[in-house]
């Protein structure tokens, strides 16, 4: 018989009132504005002290590094006896992308609840994934206290190794003064056996069952900048060599979708949902579809299968893409443009090396090549961590057990995360921010999207699926 689930020394009550400590902690960061690029500096070292002096309130010794001025982290170090090995992370992030407020149901920074949810920038990304770990750790302080401990000093009851916490400054513009930083600087801050970071472990409805994606991969990321050489000339004689007409055709190739392939990451995910969907033959034959050999069928069984959002991120994944982001030509309407430039965001598939990608690029664009230079402007190869092993078999059978109709699979992102640093030190790193949605709710495009909102019931369910997870992972078994 399996051990109960450490969330079950908590009462029901006491789980509500968690629950309660948790949506106020949560309505109280997303009201510090910690936009990231910070204009001045400073909402991120609020809100990372906000963060310190929750925890110091109960008892734990947080402590904040700020590289730059107003451009501060957290971090928290929780013992456990030093017989479990080494230590699990809880990564986050504290900055939030910038937001428009026309158009937003309620102020973006106001953390109004309404219709269930809380609502505001950073409620999904990621803010309510920071409240969960803070919350997490105020338990596990707590059971230390009860027991007439210091949970500063003294190992926490019932953990065999440490529990990190370290919630960054500067994830949404690459962690130069966040994790980057930490990683270069104070990589005993970071060095883990496994490390939990945003963005998976959110139910996903397709077909009539429910799926846990969990993260183990991620895309890589290559940018470059091509600059399109014609001739300037007067606009009244037009010419072939206009630098504006050249750049629309290579934006056309480029943006063009390639060839789907299969990687290893996306293979265990199709294999994972066709299994789960095996009482349902039609909709298992669609993912055979999507696995197949066929392009065209595989397309037409993304959109059969999956609504256009989950369609949108599966054909990335089934492939290297390229986003023509930044086009630049021309100074004045009557002159023909001797010069443009075109910047693209590309992400690549496991087993794609930046040379392979430019290797692609410079075919795309084909005959146009002598009328163009292409330059690297940054990169980060794609990373992955075992979709197998202790964690990630506990953060599965911490879903089942929380949702006996849950089904994890292990997924690859198609954008890229903090995770691009903890590889640098090799710390396998998962994608797990536990929700349970309501069927239909277009989570993705809440991130850095408009009326961004998490569900209360969404965070009811998922803290304590964390909370199992921190503690069953660094618990005695
Ligand atoms: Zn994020």
């Amino acid at each position: 018989m399996a051990a109960p689930l450490p969330s079950t020394a908590l009462s029901e009550d006491e789980w509500a009132g968690a629950h309660d400590e948790l949506v106020a902690l949560l309505q109280a960061l997303i009201r510090i504005p910690s936009i990231n690029p910070p204009n001045p500096p400073g909402p991120e070292t609020d809100a990372a002290r906000f963060i310190a002096e929750r925890l110091r309130a109960e008892g734990l010794d947080p402590e904040i590094v700020e590289p730059e001025p107003g451009r501060g982290s957290v971090l928290a170090r929780l013992r456990g006896d030093g017989t479990g090995g080494e230590p699990l992370l809880l990564l986050s992030h504290l900055d939030v992308v910038p937001v428009d407020a026309t158009g937003w149901r309620f102020p973006p920074f106001s953390a109004e609840i309404a219709d269930g949810y809380i609502w505001g920038r950073g409620a999904v990304d990621m803010k309510s994934m920071v409240a969960m770990e803070v919350m997490t750790l105020v338990l596990l302080a707590r059971r230390a206290r009860a027991a007439g401990l210091n949970p500063a000093t003294d190992p926490i009851p019932g953990l065999a190794r440490d529990v990190m916490f370290a919630c960054t400054a500067d994830e949404e513009a690459g962690g130069t003064v966040g994790v980057k930083w930490l990683v270069q600087n104070r990589p005993e801050t970071i060095q883990a056996a496994g490390a939990l970071n945003e963005a998976g472990g959110v139910s996903v409805d397709l077909a009539g069952r429910r799926f846990y994606p969990v993260m183990t991969a991620e895309k890589g990321r290559e940018t470059y900048k091509i600059s399109v050489h014609g001739t300037w000339g007067h606009g009244s004689m037009p010419r072939d060599d206009n630098a504006a007409v050249l750049a629309a055709e290579a934006i056309l190739r480029l943006a063009a979708p390639g060839e789907p392939s299969l990687t290893g990451p996306i293979e265990a995910l199709l294999k994972g949902v066709e299994e789960g969907l095996a009482d349902n033959a039609k909709a298992a034959e669609l993912v055979r579809a999507i696995r197949g050999d066929d392009p065209r069928r595989s397309d037409a069984a993304v959109r059969s299968l999956c609504d256009e959002m989950y369609a949108r991120a599966l054909r990335a994944l089934l492939r290297n893409t390229i986003s023509p982001g930044v086009v630049h030509a021309g100074i004045k309407y009557n002159i023909i443009p001797g010069e443009a430039t075109i910047e693209i965001d590309c992400r690549t598939l496991p087993g794609t090396t930046e040379g392979d990608m430019r290797e692609e690029v410079i075919a795309r664009l084909g005959d146009l090549m002598p009328h163009c230079t292409v330059e690297h402007v940054i990169g980060a190869p794609p990373v992955e961590a075992p979709a197998s092993g202790e964690l990630y078999n506990l953060l599965c059978s911490t879903i089942v057990a929380h949702d006996p109709d849950g089904i994890p699979v292990p997924v690859m992102a198609p954008f890229a995360t903090d995770a691009k640093w903890t590889a640098h030190l090799g710390v396998p790193t998962y994608g797990f921010s536990p929700l349970k949605l309501e069927p239909g709710e277009r989570f993705l495009e809440r991130f850095h999207g408009q009326d961004e909102r998490v569900g209360l019931d969404a965070l009811r369910w998922g803290f304590p699926v964390l909370f199992d997870v921190v503690a069953g992972f660094c618990g005695h078994r």
